[in-house]
């Protein structure tokens, strides 16, 4: 489900009292997209290319000017902006509200953006992890709403993101909802992660480890497939391979699907959440295709015999709804959320 301007989400909880302004920023490696949102209801929305400007600081103000004429026409000026929110990926430092490590943002490598934001724009910025962010935002506006959820985001790379009581769970460190990084194979062969260690999900459910998982139960079995023929293998060759009912493909991803599953059962027995999410670019099609719903039924089928029954009768497994809006929706919500929680903890005048 997309957000577009003339669309209300819902708003789910008594944190959203009123209808203020607030902006949601998702800093990418190529691109920042801005939502402007009026209570929960996004007003304007704009993306821009990191390559179009020499420097944050200058893509902040473009972003700004539009702001501040999106505020204009409706009778508003930019200081009734209550707060940013900012969703980068990479490990937040808990205690320096900085990046303490950027994923993928190698040309503006080790600026403090939420400082250059905050200085634009003279608002404060609270800064948040993507995977935290798309969390956040499905626990509060998407089909599954839920105040305990878990986001598992699935791509390159295996992300995740942990919302217990509305708000993100990141850990002492930072590095909460790593899920990625869990082991889920302790055998001498497990793999290697691309962070190092043996065994991770990721090196499994993350895109190359769904195409290795497809070469080796290539080279297993004497069956026919289309992928013997593909050069490269892709998650999407497999996928569409799947769909058309190639069975070593079909494998591949009920393969994968049952990893994932184990470790939702591991993750529910720590946190009990009322609902787990797959999302990313790597959900073999999704809600939308047959191909996607065996996945998701592989990954149930897994999960519930391995869960305690108090907590499998009411998790949820799902795809997420929110799709690329999730980083500037999640990033909304928590410079609201988070500006009215300090809000309300100053002694009155
Ligand atoms: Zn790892």
């Amino acid at each position: 489900m997309n957000f577009s301007s003339s669309e209300h989400p819902t708003q789910n909880s008594d944190q959203i009292k009123e209808a203020s302004w607030v902006l949601g920023i998702d800093l990418g490696g190529t691109t920042i997209k801005f939502g402007l949102f009026r209570g929960s209801q996004l007003i304007w929305r704009n993306h821009i290319r990191t390559d179009d400007f020499d420097s944050p600081t200058a893509a902040f103000e473009s972003c700004r000017d539009s702001v501040r004429q999106t505020m204009a026409s409706s009778s508003q000026s930019i200081d009734d902006l209550q707060a940013i929110g900012l969703a980068m990926a990479g490990v937040l430092d808990p205690t320096a509200e900085e990046l303490a490590e950027t994923a993928n943002l190698h040309r503006w490598h080790q600026l403090n953006f939420r400082q250059q934001l905050s200085t634009v724009f003279q608002k404060p910025v609270f800064l948040l992890n993507d995977a935290d962010a798309a969390a956040l935002a499905e626990s509060a506006h998407g089909l599954c709403r839920a105040n305990s959820l878990v986001l598992m985001t699935l791509g390159t790379g295996v992300g995740g993101g942990v919302i217990l009581d509305g708000r993100p769970v990141r850990g002492a460190n930072g590095c909460g909802g790593e899920i990625g990084h869990a082991t889920i194979d302790f055998s001498d062969s497990a793999r290697q992660c691309g962070c190092g260690f043996p065994g991770h999900l990721e090196a499994y459910a993350g895109a190359g480890g769904v195409v290795q998982t497809a070469q080796e139960i290539l080279a297993e079995s004497e069956r026919h497939s289309v992928l013997r023929k593909m050069n490269p293998l892709t998650p999407l060759s497999i996928a569409n391979a799947a769909a058309d009912g190639d069975t070593i493909a079909m494998d591949v991803i009920q393969h994968t699907g049952v990893l994932i599953g184990r470790a939702i059962a591991m993750l529910a027995h720590v946190i009990d959440p009322d609902v787990v999410l797959l999302g990313g670019a790597m959900t073999f099609g999704g809600p939308g295709t047959d191909t996607g719903k065996q996945f998701l039924k592989s990954i149930r089928e897994e999960c519930y015999p391995r869960t305690l029954v108090q907590i499998r009768s009411h998790l949820k497994i799902e795809f997420a709804t929110l799709g690329n809006d999730a980083g500037i929706v999640g990033a909304a919500h928590y410079a609201r959320q988070t500006h009215q929680a300090q809000q309300s903890k100053l002694p009155s005048a």
